[in-house]
């Protein structure tokens, strides 16, 4: 399809055409461009990102088309067509697209299971058709264009997914996929703000299936039947399945006139219903009773998700051994090109199934992305992949088996590694070499999570206001490069950090957002203008070490004054104002950036008068500072806790800290936050004791009768404090809170499990969905704040993205 030919369907107007171009791929977001011709550009604007914010990014990467839905500024070498809904457009090529293809196309849907059923459909099936599907759960209004786009004729067979919220969505999905084999997975309570009813959502579901030949479901649901009933007419044949009995790993299920008798390899009801409703897949596009059991015993769990673990020699390892198709490759090589924690990055790789491309296109164009994204290494497993050695401009080495490579000499040092590959080439077992397993307790971090809380806060900001996000004491405990890693990403306008140590870290790790240093003292000036940070200065006698320090220095990093308004914490009191503008005003050379204070209990509301007198206070103050100064300089005030309650003291930036971490300083009735630090360990021993037996040091922990402990590698030198121990602390195992017995050692503790199933290994959570960092500090007599931020550095961080 050319460009000039959008105008037709997009109801449009090409408002800028330097020379008509092949669209050869649709992208939305910048990181996703890979090729250097024939890429469309959609900005979109969604609710919290404008995609036209990144236009001038995609030109820079070589985008020269664009569909917009205002006007843009880029230089006269592009092509614009702008329109009012830039989706609307993109559903629009999909849809045209989609009829170039004459191949099956199974389409999913349900409240749940549909990426594993589609993943698990693949696995099924990639051994003998050539599959295109949706890359991870791309089911949206966006993610299934971006899917169906895909089709190509190197392929043989679709399998997508679709997803709604509301009504109307379906209508707009069903043209695109245009299935021809249905699966209606369930319908239950997910996703129901929408819909009025249970039925309501199942006819809108049903929509999916307008054109199907066959669709297939689980009689267990009476409103998917009815759903189905009321809107097919009888072209269309409708294909329930029951479950007729089951009984230890073997299940007997009904499908049309047959039973089929199948061994399954999971045995929680939901995994039992995505394999059996797979099998009735299996079972009518023509496989008999063997061939569904043989394939599915090779059925292996779906990770939904990038994890970046710690690896060894201070290196990062990215774990994506379970998805081998070419999308799911650029989003992951993506994931590794934003990680800016180490600046060499290395992809070991496998050989690729089912791409559509022919192999020497495939390596071209994965080369060109690694080039593209700055990849600096390949090391590349197979036979496949190393004849294409040749085309590789990338340093890069070669192994013709997993095995091979491993008993290789290979070494990471200060390095992020990508590992993927295809399913049977193991790649487990590379990233188990490279992981680092010194302390099996781990600090998981939620990246979606954050990203969820940052856009929760950022949509309580009037647009102009800016963010500053905290990242103090290892964000939280979170991690400092990770998480400004992301926070960069996301485009926030400045970071804040205690010390000047932790500034140079972010700078060296990549960060380049502005960042400014609440405690900077005179021995660490010297690193301001060098790494580009900005203090703040919080009295006289600070702001003359500042000037004496840069003397006859013609630039001097810009600052950041404080004011005293109540915290009696650092900052100027109003009567040295007088001072302090008579210096500004002599020093013209030292630029205020913005001018702060901070609030002492904005998360209370027994301190409402207060905190309105300290809002008064600063207004005051500033203002005096601000009309003595010829220029603007942001005025700032509000920590978490003050975004939800004082709306009114915005002023130009907020200065978000815990309530991005995941703890909800205001406590409000809805969970608006969603969880982001988890702690977990793993049980290293379980005991018997006999009544009357202690435990652990001081014997503090009698056993009152024969019980059962469990020893936990988590210490007070881990954070977990000794204030826990003798049952005030609790821990949770496969959901079960159990306590502490005894007190907490230096790296153990021992916790009463006699009430349990347990087992050596089994997975205990210190904190995170429950036990919350509420339930800890509550125990103990602190704060959320003090939980999170004693979790000592030699717990491992393990970061989870979605
Ligand atoms: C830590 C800090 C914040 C963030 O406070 P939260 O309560 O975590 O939101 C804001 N401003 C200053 C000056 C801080 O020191």
């Amino acid at each position: 399809m050319k460009f000039t030919e959008l105008e037709k369907i997009g109801k449009g107007k090409i408002t800028k055409l330097s020379r008509d171009a092949e669209i050869k791929e649709l992208v939305t977001d910048t990181r996703n461009i890979s090729i250097r011709s024939g890429v469309l550009f959609f900005a979109i604007e969604g609710i919290n990102h404008d995609g036209h914010e990144f236009v001038q990014e995609a030109y820079d990467k070589g985008v020269r088309c664009f569909v917009v839905e205002k006007e843009i500024k880029l230089p006269d070498d592009v092509n614009i067509l702008e329109v009012r809904h830039s989706l609307s457009v993109m559903q629009w090529i999909v849809t045209y697209h989609r009829l170039l293809f004459t191949y099956p196309v199974i389409g999913i849907t349900g409240s749940n299971g549909k990426t594993i059923v589609k993943e698990w459909l693949a696995q099924l099936l990639d051994y003998k058709f050539k599959i295109v599907k949706s890359p991870k759960s791309y089911n949206s209004q966006l993610g299934v264009p971006l899917s169906v786009w895909q089709m190509s004729d190197q392929h043989n067979l679709g399998i997508f997914e679709a997803g709604i919220s509301e009504r109307g969505e379906m209508a707009r999905l069903e043209p695109m996929i245009k299935p021809t084999l249905g699966v209606f997975t369930n319908i239950g309570e997910a996703h129901n703000a929408g819909f009025e009813s249970l039925q309501q959502k199942a006819n809108e579901k049903a929509q999916l299936f307008a054109g199907c030949q066959k669709v297939i479901y689980s009689a267990a649901y009476p409103e998917i039947e009815q759903a189905l009933e009321s809107v097919f007419s009888a072209d269309t044949e409708l294909i329930p399945w029951t479950v007729e009995r089951q009984e230890k790993g073997v299940v007997e299920m009904i499908i049309g006139e047959q039973i089929l008798s199948l061994r399954l390899k999971f045995s929680d009801p939901a995994s039992i219903e995505n394999s059996l409703q797979c099998a009735a897949v299996l079972h009518v596009m023509g496989f008999g009773v063997e061939m569904i059991q043989t394939r599915l015993d090779t059925l292996s769990s779906v990770k939904m998700r990038l994890e970046m673990k710690q690896a060894v020699n201070r290196s990062y390892v990215i774990d994506d051994t379970y998805n081998n198709d070419l999308y799911g490759l650029e989003v992951a090589l993506d994931f590794l090109h934003r990680q800016n924690q180490k600046s060499k990055k290395t992809v070991i790789l496998s050989d690729l199934y089912q791409t559509g491309l022919s192999s020497d296109a495939l390596y071209q164009r994965i080369d060109d992305l690694m080039r593209n994204l700055n990849i600096h290494r390949l090391i590349g497993v197979g036979t496949e992949i190393s004849e294409a050695r040749g085309l590789f401009h990338t340093q890069a080495e070669f192994f013709a088996s997993t095995d091979a490579f491993l008993s290789s000499d290979f070494q990471v040092q200060d390095e992020i590694v990508l590992v993927k590959g295809a399913r049977d080439f193991q790649f487990e077992r590379v990233v188990e070499r490279l992981e680092y397993k010194a302390h099996g307790t781990i600090m998981e971090i939620n990246m979606e999570s954050l990203t969820n809380n940052l856009n929760y806060y950022r949509a309580r900001l009037r647009p102009e206001v800016k963010l500053m996000v905290m990242v103090k004491a290892f964000a939280y405990g979170g991690g400092n490069f990770e998480i400004a890693n992301l926070l960069q990403f996301h485009k926030v306008d400045y970071l804040g950090v205690a010390y000047t140590d932790e500034a140079v870290e972010l700078r060296k790790s990549g960060i380049h957002l502005p960042i400014m240093i609440m405690n900077a003292s005179p021995d660490s000036f010297r690193f301001l203008k060098e790494y580009n940070l900005e203090p703040e200065i919080y009295s006289l006698e600070q702001l003359f070490d500042f000037n004496d320090f840069f003397e006859g220095e013609e630039q001097v990093p810009a600052i950041h004054i404080k004011l005293e308004t109540g915290m009696n914490r650092l900052g100027f009191k109003s009567e040295e104002l007088k001072r302090l503008v008579e210096v500004l005003k002599l020093h013209k050379r030292i630029k205020v950036k913005s001018i702060f204070s901070h609030l002492a209990g904005s998360e209370d509301p027994r301190h409402r008068d207060f905190t309105l007198k300290q809002g008064r206070v600063f207004e005051e103050m500033s203002d005096l500072v601000m009309k003595a100064l010829w220029y603007k300089p942001l005025r700032h005030l509000v920590n978490t806790a003050g975004i939800d309650n004082y709306k009114a003291f915005h002023f130009d930036m907020v200065r978000l800290g815990i309530g991005l971490y995941g703890f909800d300083p205001v406590m409000s009735e809805e969970q608006k936050l969603s969880i982001v630090s988890t702690l977990k360990a793993h049980v290293s021993q379980v005991k018997h004791i006999k009544e009357g037996e202690s435990v652990g040091y001081g014997r503090l922990g009698f056993a009152k009768r024969d019980m059962k402990i469990a020893i936990v590698p988590i210490g007070y030198a881990d954070g977990y404090a000794r204030a826990f121990g003798n049952g005030v602390g609790k821990m949770s195992i496969a959901g079960q809170w159990v306590p502490t017995i005894g007190n907490v050692c230096m790296d153990m503790t021992m916790l009463d499990v006699s009430a349990v199933e347990i087992k050596t290994g089994d997975e205990v959570v210190v904190f995170g969905e429950s036990p919350t960092i509420q339930d800890l500090a509550s125990w103990v007599g602190t704060i959320p704040y003090e939980i999170l931020t004693s979790i000592s550095q030699r717990v491992k961080r393990t970061y989870v993205s979605g």
